[in-house]
């Protein structure tokens, strides 16, 4: 069960892309780390692109040190992005406390180790 997990964790970021599910059972678009269809509970997932771009729903700052794996600083913004297509993501806010707090925001990868990354949001202002 973990295994399964990790690979799809994998596949989330692939290409520099934010995966998001569809689900087959009743087309509903699911968060990046849904294994199964809160709806329909259908296992079925499709997975999709998305666009990368949301807002910020919630964040918080959290006190953390520097991560023990890649030495570096992580980022220190914990927050909830609603994506354009409609899924909550947990993510990271890079950099402080973008403000006002419904600012739109745009998803970047941050590499940790070779062939791992994670996504970040930033905050990304329409010209
Ligand atoms: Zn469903």
């Amino acid at each position: 069960m973990s295994a399964g997990v990790t690979s799809r964790r994998r596949e989330n970021t692939r290409l520099g892309k934010l995966i998001i599910w569809k689900c087959r059972g009743c087309t509903a678009l699911l968060a990046p780390l849904t294994t199964f269809c809160p709806s329909c509970e259908n296992g079925n997932l499709e997975p999709i692109d998305s666009a990368g771009a949301g807002m910020i729903v919630s964040c918080r700052v959290v006190d953390r040190a520097p991560d023990p794996v890649c030495g570096a600083p992580c980022p220190s913004v914990i927050a909830i992005v609603e994506l354009d297509e409609g899924p909550w993501v947990y993510s990271w806010i890079d950099g402080d406390v973008p403000m006002p707090l419904d600012r739109p925001v745009r998803v970047s990868f941050r590499h940790t180790q070779p062939g791992e990354r994670f996504p970040i949001f930033r905050p990304h202002d329409p010209e």
